[in-house]
């Protein structure tokens, strides 16, 4: 198989990765899009980002069915092999087909994550030949750092209410449902006094982490959260426990491994050793099916001459104790999915302040509300400082899609049983159905794999289908 450039969709993705287009760096593409929209007489827009909307009149016999909106990110993600020489900032990318038909990039991501939409899109554009409703096509940026293109969307440039993401593989699959999310930034300044008392660290290891998305439901220790289980377990038990400092986790999305906090007190280290063993143990024969692995340690460090006063240190355990973290709800429709859960992934001290970094996802909004609430109102009773940032809404689950019966039937003349995926990590569609209330999404793609790495390949024969299958639904868009 060859990648064959009269394909109009081939020869748009040849020419999108002649484009670098690494997220925050989309304005090439971006004007190369307003370049198309301009030559084949669309109207556009380009907003202050580089998001770019191309509105493609409806067919004839079209005009009174309802519009659709298709849409892509324009960036990817740049990875390449160690000794891959690219330069991503302004190298094309360097094409091949496999024996086996499959499209690659030599070295680096090939961007078929999400350039198949974008190509997708670009050839419906060019083509005056086919049958559908007037259509909408965003072509959004920095989807990969955060869908921040499609936060800076604006409702009033969309009039469509059935809208397609082209950001899914899958070929006989749709997505049926994403969550929300908002990033917890929670601080509180701390008052350290001198400290004369042993140093001690105890540190949790042995956890398996993961993605805070896609492994919610597995319910993975927290190494955080379980640190201060084990603190609160001190604290009972001595009255003296002065925390000097704290580091633990990495990123709002990722479940904790490890944990490490340093704390002052007068106890032996066999006595506190001793008063963590029975919770330690009783923890680990918790985990034993998520997370076998794990451990907790004290020993005796460094010593630190300064500790966190008293008062601090206990508010700092109790809220770090009751603090709820972990998979709140899964779906009643759809088994195994988790539709609302938090992760306490970052927590450290910095200049004399404590930071935590928590990252909520929910379907829907009032999930998303409850728990926001609830941080609220346990920060205050603590004294800590509770900012949301970035919240961005879910696309729950709806029994009836228009737009999913359509493709369901497409995709039955063909012989496929369409497969329908629900995610509880975020998607672009999600920010839509936020900007439009009442809007049927579907999700479609062709087949690819290894996104986000240099091994990332587009099915050829995949892209030729879906792209047909794609054609159809939008034919019966009526
Ligand atoms: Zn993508």
């Amino acid at each position: 198989m060859e990648f064959d450039l009269s394909k109009k969709y081939c020869y748009y993705f040849k020419q999108i990765s002649d484009i670098p287009r690494g997220s925050r760096n989309e304005k090439a593409i971006s004007d190369y899009v307003v370049e198309f929209a301009k030559a084949h007489g669309y109207e556009y827009k380009q907003d202050d980002v580089y998001n770019v909307i191309v509105n493609k009149p409806a067919s004839p016999g079209y005009e009174d069915a309802k519009p659709v909106i298709l849409q892509a990110h324009m960036d990817m993600v740049c990875e390449k092999n160690k000794d891959t020489v690219h330069d991503f900032e302004k190298d094309p990318l360097n094409l091949y087909v496999d024996e086996k038909g499959w499209l690659h990039a030599r070295g680096t991501t090939l961007g078929a994550d999400d350039g198949q939409g974008v190509a997708y899109m670009l050839a419906i554009l060019d083509d005056k030949d086919l049958k559908h409703p007037a259509l909408q096509c965003a072509f959004t940026v920095m989807e990969e750092i955060g869908l921040l293109g499609a936060k800076n969307l604006k409702k009033e440039d969309f009039y469509a209410k059935r809208y397609i993401n082209l950001d899914a593989g899958g070929e006989d699959q749709t997505c049926v449902t994403s969550s929300g999310a908002a990033r917890a930034y929670i601080t509180k300044n701390l008052h350290f006094e001198d400290n004369n008392d042993p140093s001690y660290l105890l540190k949790i290891r042995g956890l398996k982490g993961g993605h805070s998305a896609g492994c919610a439901h597995l319910e993975r220790g927290n190494a955080i959260s379980l640190a201060f289980r084990l603190m609160e377990e001190l604290k009972e038990q001595y009255d003296d426990i002065r925390i000097c400092d704290i580091d633990g986790g990495l990123k709002f999305n990722a479940i904790p491994r490890e944990c490490d906090i340093t704390f002052a007190s007068k106890v032996s280290l066999n006595d506190l050793q001793a008063a963590i063993k029975p919770l330690a143990d009783a923890i680990a024969s918790e985990l034993q099916y998520s997370d076998d692995g794990f451990y907790a340690v004290i020993e005796e460090t460094d010593h630190f001459d300064q500790a966190i006063c008293l008062a601090d240190s206990n508010d700092i355990i109790d809220y770090l104790y009751v603090l709820p973290d972990g998979l709140r709800h899964r779906s009643m429709a759809i088994e195994g999915l988790s539709i609302a859960s938090s992760n306490l992934g970052i927590i450290h001290i910095e200049n004399g302040q404590l930071f935590i970094g928590d990252l909520m996802r929910s379907a829907l909004k009032s999930h998303g509300d409850q728990m926001i609430r609830q941080f609220d109102l346990l920060s205050k009773q603590f004294g800590f400082d509770f900012k949301i940032n970035d919240r961005y809404l879910g696309w729950n689950y709806e029994k009836d899609s228009e737009l999913r019966e359509i493709l369901r039937g497409v995709l039955k003349e063909r012989g496929i049983e369409m497969k329908e995926e629900s995610t509880h990590g975020g998607l672009e569609c999600g920010i839509f159905k936020g900007m439009i209330e009442d809007l049927d999404i579907i999700t479609y793609g062709p087949i690819s794999e290894g996104e986000h790495t240099p091994e990332e390949k587009l099915d050829l024969a995949s892209f030729d289908r879906a792209y047909e299958n794609l054609l159809k639904v939008l034919e019966r868009c009526k």
